[in-house]
């Protein structure tokens, strides 16, 4: 609730204004509870007010182009994942897709997916600095007389004030109070609780007629108890009597035709509900963040149709598809790009003479001269003047051409990742500045720094906890590149469904309310924050999902296991629908590398965000994850939109040693809940889950069982018993101990 003084003049409703008053408050708090659109009342009781947006400087994201469009990205799939959630809706009558998404997301031409549409000139991206707020909804109500008045602005209030005196002729003064109920409807509309209802006029326009039908203005508003079916508005001129609900104007314009052709729509999806704002939050703001990757633009621009050979070549060399030497034109090319177009008239002349060899038939002098320039070559592969083009299979191609056709969610795309992932080794984990790998000792990291025989110690003993968990790399990220933004807001449900009336309704993302240029803002926090970066032995990989009955033969070297996982990859679905199944006879997965793979990646950031939580005092609502699939990697991080303190790396730093065996210890991955949890798939809300909001994945594909053993998981057509991964590890030591024992 804020406070008086920050209130730089609207404590006097009355006074007329062409601009709102301002309020400041922290970045944070401007985006999500006071951003546009919410209500919030003065402390003390003294009087409600609705936060509208006000003009600022637009960030300039110019010579940062990349961040730019990844909130647009960002933007696109959070509205797709709405969308799609909303009409999963089951009833009798049909759900359209501008009950879901306003305008500014939506284009009404198209349909599904393709439907959302983020006209980027319809935006204006600002930092949460200030918001205005206005006295509202202005309805009021008289304790000793009960008669409502409303307002349609402050300005209609300055020009009429509220009457001073009740009118029964007793000369008693009126006490007036806002009423803090207010009507409220899951398209987004929130009114003051008027008398008045809103009509569709012959000619299809939505009117709100300001009297009864007697003719006279003047209604009482009648409490009976506090339960509103018990209240009524009550015409001071016949005394007739209107129970207390509003049509929404948005569902009646939508609705009502439809209802006059047949369609069976009810009027319980058309009529607001009354609301005490002082019990119920009416406004949920609704925002998203992503990893920066403002220095590599390719991880963006490699994600568009056109770009699907340069996206394959990528994967190829990432994840060790062979490669063929590239064409003559292609060396030459690639050595002046390098500034060593010099080399290449030698190189020529060995090729020139080669081919007038084999054209003169000798053979082995023709093969003497290809041999000289294979070295050549071999030694530019070396020095990497040149580059091999890697192979692509036909599956890895088709994969890449699937992700466009088939339009794979993106955020479990592991295509996407897999460049993300190269594109965060580079910036940060694989730069000294930016990242310290655990596994050697660093003077803020390590207590023990300083002290060579302490050092080797530390190092001695994180490299044997790291391997006996089966992390190949640790490391703490300093300063993890993230932006938050906030883009709109729902009222009634923070999700797509809500349930009235005994029937599911769709709730629609509104963007916030217009500038004055017309323009919608959308609040953009950028940030820094820890993190810790992990990624697990491929060796331990493989043996697990061997263990599992999924991998039959590991790839050929060079190719990763990352490679297998692309190729197999069939799309998880934006909200993982296959994994949420909870019944045999609705299950349409089998477990497979890529399933498994997440599965377990994403239990071990989970389990490594309650060590964290844990051993730093960070609360788990308070971080979040990004999981990197194909390359076995997951990152844990801090996700405040305050500055971060440095939790992370002093937890690391004091307590490596408590966390690493935490990390290993089977009894903290047992649930309290015990075989209940078992049952319901290994993971539940007392023991791997953490909030929501922290989650990237809905907390599915969650299962302690990876890490410990244990039931299948329920989605998987495959019911035998998962292998722990840590189960596996401890079989490989034992074994590699027995054969040393015995050799
Ligand atoms: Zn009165
Ligand atoms: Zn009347
Ligand atoms: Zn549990
Ligand atoms: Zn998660």
């Amino acid at each position: 609730m804020p406070d008086q003084d920050a209130n730089d003049g609207g404590g006097n409703p009355n006074a007329p204004r062409l601009f709102p008053p301002r309020m400041t408050r922290s970045q944070p708090q401007l985006a999500t509870s006071y951003a546009p659109g919410a209500m919030f009342t003065w402390e003390g009781g003294k009087g409600a007010c609705l936060a509208v947006p006000v003009d600022a400087a637009e960030i300039d994201f110019n010579a940062r182009p990349t961040r730019r469009d990844q909130i647009i990205e960002n933007l696109e799939e959070a509205c797709q994942s709405w969308l799609a959630r909303g009409m999963t809706i089951q009833r009798d009558a049909p759900v359209y897709e501008t009950q879901l998404l306003d305008d500014c997301f939506h284009n009404p031409m198209r349909t599904g997916t393709a439907s959302v549409e983020i006209a980027t000139d319809k935006f204006q991206f600002m930092r949460p600095d200030r918001v205005g707020y206005l006295p509202g909804p202005l309805v009021y109500r008289c304790d000793i007389c009960e008669r409502v008045r409303e307002y349609i602005s402050p300005a209609h209030q300055f020009a009429e004030p509220l009457p001073e005196q009740c009118p029964s002729g007793e000369g008693r003064e009126c006490r007036w109070r806002q009423l803090d109920v207010v009507y409220v409807h899951w398209s987004g509309e929130l009114e003051g609780l008027s008398p008045y209802r809103y009509t569709q006029g012959r000619d299809g326009e939505i009117r709100k007629i300001p009297r009864c039908q007697c003719g006279a203005e003047d209604f009482r508003l009648i409490k009976q108890g506090n339960q509103f079916s018990l209240w009524r508005f009550r015409c001071t001129g016949c005394g007739a009597e209107r129970e207390v609900y509003q049509t929404d104007p948005f569902s009646l314009y939508a609705l009502k035709r439809h209802m006059d052709n047949g369609i069976p729509h009810q009027w319980s999806e058309i009529n607001m509900v009354p609301i005490s704002y002082r019990a119920s939050p009416v406004f949920y703001v609704q925002s998203a963040r992503f990893i920066v990757y403002d220095h590599d633009p390719e991880v963006v621009a490699l994600m568009q149709p056109a770009r699907q050979a340069d996206l394959i070549a990528k994967i190829a060399s990432l994840h060790g598809y062979g490669g063929s030497d590239p064409s003559d034109e292609s060396i030459r090319a690639q050595l002046e790009a390098k500034g060593r177009g010099a080399l290449w008239a030698g190189y020529a002349a060995m090729r020139a003479q080669e081919q007038i060899a084999r054209a003169a038939g000798q053979t082995s002098q023709a093969n003497a001269f290809a041999e000289a320039a294979r070295i050549t070559r071999e030694g530019w592969y070396a020095s990497g003047d040149v580059v091999i083009e890697p192979v692509a299979t036909p599956e890895l191609q088709a994969q890449v051409r699937n992700r466009h056709q088939l339009g794979y969610a993106r955020r479990f795309d592991p295509m996407r990742s897999t460049v993300e992932h190269d594109a965060l080794r580079r910036r940060k984990v694989d730069v000294a500045s930016e990242a310290g790998n655990l596994r050697l000792a660093h003077a803020e990291l390590c207590a023990e720094y300083g002290v060579r025989e302490l050092e080797q110690a530390y190092q001695r003993r994180v490299g044997q906890d790291l391997t006996r968990a089966g992390i190949q790399d640790a490391y703490l990220v300093r300063n993890l590149d993230m932006v938050e933004f906030s883009f709109g807001f729902t009222r009634v449900s923070a999700t797509p469904i809500t349930v009235q009336k005994d029937r599911p309704m769709p709730v629609r993302l509104k963007g916030f309310p217009r500038l004055q240029n017309d323009r919608r803002p959308i609040f953009v926090i950028e940030q820094q924050n820890e993190a810790i970066y992990m990624r697990l032995d491929p060796g331990a990989v493989t043996a697990w999902l061997a263990a599992n009955g999924v991998l039959p033969a590991p790839p050929a070297a060079p190719r990763t296991l990352g490679s297998v996982l692309i190729e197999d990859y069939a799309d998880f679905g934006p909200f993982l629908q296959g994994f949420t199944v909870r019944d045999p006879a609705s299950r349409v997965r089998t477990r497979d590398v890529p399933s498994l793979i997440y599965l377990l990646l994403h239990t071990m950031a989970h389990h490594v965000m309650h060590g964290i939580s844990r051993f730093s005092g960070l609360d788990l609502g308070s971080m979040s994850e990004a999981v990197f699939p194909a390359d076995l990697a997951f990152l844990v991080h801090r996700r405040g939109m305050t500055e971060d303190l440095g939790n992370i790396s002093s937890m690391w730093r004091d307590h490596n040693g408590a966390f690493l065996d935490y990390l290993v210890a089977r009894r903290e991955l047992r649930c309290g809940s015990g075989t209940l949890c078992d049952h319901r798939g290994g993971a539940c809300p007392a023991c791997i889950m953490v909030p929501e909001t922290s989650c990237i994945a809905g907390n599915q594909l969650l299962s302690r069982a990876a890490l410990v053993g244990g039931r299948a998981p329920l989605w998987d057509n495959d019911q035998r018993h998962i292998r722990g991964y840590l189960e596996v590890i401890r079989d490989l030591r034992n074994a590699a101990a027995a054969g040393g024992r015995n050799t």
